[in-house]
Parts: C-alpha cells; sequence; structure tokens
C-alpha cells in the first residue's frame, strides 16, 4: 500500500473550504486518517451522514491531538481563537496551517498559540463559491487553482514543503509569498470587487419599490453577477474587511480615483478614453481566460445544473 502523504489530518471547520479538501483529501488519498472537527452538532452529523471524514468531533482540541496537519478552516477573526485551543495539543513536528483569504492578521493571530516544537505554515487556496457549509464543498474545488502559501520569517522548509505538496495533491498550483504582500493583491483582485459588489446590490436594494423589481426582473445585464457575489458569507466578508483594513483602503483609494477619471470622461464625452480604457480591461480577461482561471463559455456560471463556479476569494 501507497504511504498517504498526511497520517493525520485534522480540519477544523467544516463549512465550504473545510468540507471541499476532506473530500479532496478522501478521493485522493491523501491522508491515511481524516478527522474533521466543527462546534456545531448539527453539522458534525451531517459531516457523519456525508460520509468525507474518519472521524468527527465537536472538539478542535481532540481532533488536533496526534494530528500531523491540522488546518484551521474558519472565519479569518476565529483563526486565533482556533490556534488557541489546538495549541496545547499539537505533538511535535505537527504543522497549523489555515485558509483564510487574509495572511498577515491570521499569522498574528494564531502565531503566540503555536509551541516550539510545532509549525506554523499558512495558506489561501484561491478557489470558493458563494455557498457555505458542510453540504456545498465539493472535491474539484482546487482543481488548476492557485493556492498561496506565506510562511512566516524562519519557517521551517520541510514543514512548508509538506504544505505546498499536499494543495499540489488536492490539484492546486501553488505559490509561496509574505503574507503581506498576499494581502495587497488580494485586497484588489478579490476584496475590493466583493465589496464593490456589496455596494452595489444594496444601492438597488434601496431603490424605491417599481425600480426594485425591475432591476431583479432585467437583472441579466451584469446585475446578476453582482448579486451572485453579494451573496457570499456575511461572517466571512465581515472578517475580511476587518483584517485586511490597510490594503483594502490602500486599493479602495486608487479604485475611487480611477472611477472619478471614468465619470469625467463620461462628463466630457470623452469616448476615446472610454474605448481605450475598455479596450484595455478586455485584453486583461483574456489573459485570464488564457491563464485557465475562467472559461470563454457565455453563459459560464449560469446553467441551472452546473456545478457552483469556482470564484476567487
Ligand atoms: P463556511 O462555509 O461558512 O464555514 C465556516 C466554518 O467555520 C464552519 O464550520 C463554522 O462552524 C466555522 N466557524 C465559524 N465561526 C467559528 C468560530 N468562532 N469558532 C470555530 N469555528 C467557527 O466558510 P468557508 O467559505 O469555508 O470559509 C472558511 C475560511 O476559508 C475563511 O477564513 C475564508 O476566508 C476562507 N476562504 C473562503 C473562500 C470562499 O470563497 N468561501 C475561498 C478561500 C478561502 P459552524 O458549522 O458552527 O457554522
Amino acid at each position: 500500500m501507497i504511504r498517504p502523504l498526511v497520517p493525520r489530518l485534522a480540519i477544523i471547520g467544516a463549512g465550504l473550504i473545510g468540507s471541499s479538501l476532506a473530500r479532496a483529501a478522501r478521493e485522493k488519498h491523501l491522508a491515511g486518517t481524516i478527522v474533521v472537527a466543527d462546534r456545531d452538532a448539527a453539522v458534525c452529523a451531517r459531516v457523519r451522514e456525508l460520509g468525507f471524514a474518519d472521524e468527527v468531533t465537536q472538539s478542535a482540541a481532540e481532533a488536533a491531538r496526534d494530528a500531523d496537519i491540522v488546518i484551521a478552516c474558519v472565519p479569518v477573526g476565529a483563526s486565533g481563537a482556533v490556534a488557541a485551543e489546538v495549541g496545547p495539543h499539537l505533538k511535535p513536528g505537527a504543522i497549523l496551517s489555515d485558509v483564510g483569504s487574509v495572511k498577515a492578521s491570521v499569522v498574528e493571530a494564531m502565531a503566540p498559540f503555536v509551541p516550539a516544537h510545532a509549525h506554523l505554515v499558512p495558506a489561501h487556496p484561491v478557489a470558493g463559491t458563494e455557498f457555505s457549509g458542510p453540504d456545498a464543498g465539493f472535491a474539484a474545488l482546487f482543481e488548476n487553482r492557485w493556492c498561496i502559501v506565506t510562511p512566516p520569517e524562519g519557517a521551517d522548509p520541510a514543514a512548508v514543503d509538506r504544505i505546498v505538496a499536499l494543495w499540489r495533491a488536492a490539484g492546486a498550483n501553488v505559490e509561496t509569498m509574505s503574507a503581506q504582500h498576499h494581502d495587497l493583491v488580494l485586497a484588489i483582485t478579490s476584496h475590493v470587487p466583493h465589496l464593490i459588489a456589496y455596494n452595489i446590490v444594496g444601492t438597488a436594494a434601496e431603490l424605491e419599490e417599481t425600480l426594485t423589481s425591475e432591476v431583479i426582473k432585467f437583472s441579466a445585464g451584469g446585475f446578476r453577477d453582482f448579486t451572485r457575489i453579494a451573496s457570499s458569507d456575511p461572517t466571512m466578508w465581515r472578517d475580511v474587511f476587518l483584517s485586511n483594513r490597510e490594503a483594502v483602503l490602500e486599493m479602495l483609494g486608487r479604485f475611487t480615483e480611477d472611477l472619478t477619471a471614468l465619470q469625467r470622461a463620461i462628463r466630457y464625452g470623452d469616448g476615446d478614453a472610454l474605448f481605450e480604457h475598455f479596450t484595455r480591461t478586455r485584453a486583461i480577461r483574456r489573459s485570464i481566460i488564457e491563464q485557465g482561471q475562467e472559461t470563454a463559455a457565455p453563459d459560464f456560471g449560469r446553467r441551472a445544473a452546473e456545478k457552483p463556479k469556482h470564484e476567487q476569494s
């Protein structure tokens, strides 16, 4: 029998990402034993029914005991509390990791609870959907998506290699960078776009009643895509904005300046400026498609029978 990559893998939080990772680990035989912990008894019962874990417990501490790799799959605001709970139970050589969409604040929150005999290697799989909970997960979620690993300074290279190997085996392409750089890049590629979606859907909802029903009726014109993004989990996104404050505010400042430039072009009838801008952005989408991060199908993500669309978060 082939030795699994991880003898005992503990996943804390059986939501979209945790349950997808457990499913991928099971399908690809990445772990000898998969332990899933969730604080909610009803979620634990559902995880047992879904059958993607070998052991299910409500206690993160119990899951972490004897685990080789422990991955916190909880909102970033809860990562410190999870580290505090599992830290004292990490065995020598164990690795504590996470999947949070923000990295610098997660390292800060988790690091104090990692004992000297264990390792902290945070990561962020840039893959997800607008759905939550154990039923929303699927094994192929990370297939050909990026996973960014952000080792703290002085991290043990062997521990980093193990986390990189785990995500590669789960189907992801892996890149390593500093937590600070990650947060800046993700602020513009994911966090600000989500804020824009939350804002535009909120603005539409606040319009008077007739217009609101027409917004819903004629939503095919771009608005529908915003509503999908703006239906993402409120806890997760509240935590993202609170935890990545500086980078989001920096990118939001640049975004506002560029929006003002477009506003001016419209006001003064500067068609050339608008055309040039839209031509540039069209080329960016083409390169995303060429890199396999999206498909060119015109109705991608809108067919009822299709799997949930991979959304970068
Ligand atoms: P989710 O489906 O809502 O699941 C969240 C999980 O965290 C649930 O198991 C929940 O437990 C648990 N949890 C929430 N608050 C907790 C607390 N205070 N203490 C302990 N457990 C707690 O969320 P998700 O989409 O999997 O997101 C999990 C992490 O992945 C987040 O850090 C997010 O930033 C990151 N991420 C998300 C995406 C995405 O697109 N969704 C993509 C990449 C990374 P209950 O069962 O009790 O609710």
